[in-house]
C-alpha cells in the first residue's frame, strides 16, 4: 500500500475532490488516469461527477447508453484502489427549468453515494436552444439580447431565481459553483460583484441554502486561470456566519487539475473563520477539520 498521506508534528492530512469530469463527458482522460494522479496527488477521496445526461445532447453530457459502463468502470476501479483511495459514485445533475432535473426518470432506479446540483442553462431562447451561462460570451451576449433585451441586470436576478428553483426542489447533495454566471456577467459593465443588489442575491441563496439543509460546493476550477473561485471568496465570511456546510471541489476536467487551486481556498476559507469542512464517511456528510494543508485525518 502506498502511503500518500503527509505528517507535521501533530497532524495527519489529505484532500479529497468530488466533483470530476472524464472521457464519459467532457473530462480529458479516462476515469483510471484520474484516480491515478489523485493518488498521486495525495488524494484519499475522490468522487466521479459526470454531466448527467440530459432530454438533449450537448456536447459536453454524459449519453444515455454509458451509463452503465460509467457504472460498471467506477466498481472496477473503486475495487482496484481500494488500498490507495476511496472513490465514490455521482453525477452533476442540471436542473434547467421545466425542461431537466434530478426527478427525471432516468434517476429513477439508480443509486448514487452523492449528486450535484448545477445550472448551465436558463430559459429557452427564439432559436429554440437553451441559454448557456458558462458559453462563450459571444453566445452568451446573443442569449442576452434575446431573453433580456440586454440587460444583464435582469439576467442575473433570473439566474438566482432559478437557483432557488433548484435548491427548493432538491433531491441532491451539494450545489454546485453557486455564482458562475458572475464570469460572463462581468464582461458587461453594468455589473460587478461588489454591487449590493448582486450581494443580496448571493445572501439569500445562501439563506435559502441555509434553510433547506445543503452543502455549498466551493468551486476552485476557474481559480488558476480567472483569479476566482465560486462562489466568489468575498462571500465566505458570509458562509461562515451563516454556519453553511461546505465541501471543496476542483471540478477538474484534466488529470493534472484534482486538487487545483487548493491550497489557496483553503487558507481563505480558515481566514475567514470557517473551521470544518464536509466529507464523505461511512455514506454520511460529515464535519472534518481542516487547515491549509488539507483536511486533518
Ligand atoms: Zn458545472
Ligand atoms: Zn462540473
Amino acid at each position: 500500500m502506498k502511503n500518500n498521506q503527509h505528517k507535521d508534528i501533530k497532524n495527519t492530512y489529505y484532500w479529497s475532490n468530488y466533483h470530476s469530469h472524464s472521457q464519459f463527458c467532457d473530462g480529458k482522460g479516462s476515469m483510471e488516469e484520474f484516480v491515478d494522479s489523485a493518488i498521486s496527488q495525495g488524494l484519499k477521496k475522490y468522487g466521479f461527477s459526470s454531466h448527467a445526461p440530459l432530454p438533449f445532447n450537448p456536447s459536453w453530457t454524459m449519453k444515455v447508453d454509458k451509463f452503465a459502463d460509467y457504472v460498471i468502470e467506477f466498481e472496477r476501479l473503486k475495487l482496484k484502489y481500494i488500498d490507495e483511495i476511496e472513490l465514490f459514485l455521482g453525477l452533476e445533475v442540471d436542473y434547467i427549468h421545466n425542461c431537466s432535473d434530478v426527478q427525471n426518470d432516468f434517476f429513477k432506479d439508480k443509486k448514487f453515494d452523492y449528486l450535484i446540483g448545477s445550472i448551465h442553462f436558463m430559459d429557452k431562447m427564439s432559436n429554440g436552444h437553451y441559454w448557456g451561462i458558462d458559453d462563450e460570451i459571444s453566445v452568451f451576449d446573443f442569449g442576452l439580447k434575446d431573453l433580456f433585451e440586454g440587460d444583464i441586470k435582469s439576467a442575473v436576478h433570473r439566474f438566482f431565481e432559478i437557483s432557488a428553483l433548484m435548491i427548493n426542489k432538491g433531491g441532491f447533495d451539494l450545489v454546485g459553483h453557486l455564482d458562475k454566471i458572475a464570469i460572463n456577467a462581468g464582461f458587461y459593465k453594468e455589473f460587478n460583484t461588489n454591487m449590493n443588489w448582486y450581494q443580496t442575491l448571493v445572501a439569500e441563496a445562501l439563506q435559502l441554502i441555509k434553510d433547506r439543509n445543503m452543502l455549498l460546493e466551493i468551486n476552485t476550477r476557474s481559480l488558476s486561470k480567472l483569479g476566482v473561485p465560486f462562489p466568489n471568496q468575498q462571500f465566505y465570511s458570509l458562509i461562515n456566519e451563516l454556519q453553511i456546510p461546505i465541501v471543496v471541489n476542483s471540478d477538474c476536467h484534466e488529470i493534472t487539475n484534482v486538487r487545483d487551486g487548493f491550497e489557496v481556498t483553503f487558507k481563505a476559507l480558515k481566514k475567514a473563520g470557517i473551521k470544518t469542512m464536509h466529507q464523505l464517511i461511512n455514506s454520511k456528510w460529515q464535519a472534518v477539520e481542516f487547515d491549509e494543508k488539507g483536511l486533518i485525518a
